[in-house]
């Protein structure tokens, strides 16, 4: 049986010079890599007391939605600025290539809710840390943050310190 990792590929040069992008899409081609990549994820979060998945635009959905229905939660989505209908909070962050607004429904995290964050990938962290912001606002409660893929060097778990972080693949 094929790993992980052997179904995301790596693109130098994407999408900028000296960036080398790994792609989740090769896994996502491929049935038995995404079958593989949900189960993983099941694994991480099966013994957990939670109550929600959240997960950003895009990439977060294609892993968090499949996750939230295996396990059978609700998944809230985190979208970028001007996305979402009914009234929201948003935060700014750092991306890896960039400046970013996120932004969440207001009524879609209540008070005490116990949260699990999914995102295909950790960079420098700016993101995760953005959603962590958009949900303690509302109340919510972190209990881990699941990742498909960590970039070790950019060191985001350094921002994430006193929360539970996970990876299922790891690049230095
Ligand atoms: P961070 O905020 O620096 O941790 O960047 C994480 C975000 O950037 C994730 O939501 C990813 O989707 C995206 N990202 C950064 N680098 C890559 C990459 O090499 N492949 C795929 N996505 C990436």
């Amino acid at each position: 049986m094929k790993k992980l990792k052997e179904y995301i590929r790596s693109i130098p040069d994407f999408p900028e010079q000296g960036i080398i992008f790994r792609d989740i899409t090769s896994m996502l081609q491929d049935a038995d890599g995404l079958a593989l990549a949900v189960n993983k994820l099941r694994d991480e979060v099966k013994d957990l007391d939670y109550d929600i998945i959240v997960g950003p635009e895009s990439r977060g959905f294609i892993f968090g939605v499949p996750l939230a229905y295996a396990e059978h939660k609700p998944f809230i989505p985190i979208r970028k600025k001007g996305k979402l209908p009914c009234e929201t909070i948003s935060v700014e962050y750092d991306l890896e290539y960039g400046k970013g607004i996120l932004e969440i429904h207001k009524d879609a995290v209540s008070p005490g809710q116990r949260v699990v964050i999914v995102d295909d990938l950790i960079a420098t962290g700016g993101t995760t840390q953005a959603m962590i912001k958009l949900i303690e606002q509302l109340g919510g409660v972190v209990v881990k943050l699941c990742f498909m893929i960590e970039l070790k060097d950019l060191k985001g778990r350094d921002k994430l310190k006193g929360y539970s972080v996970s990876s299922l693949v790891s690049y230095e």
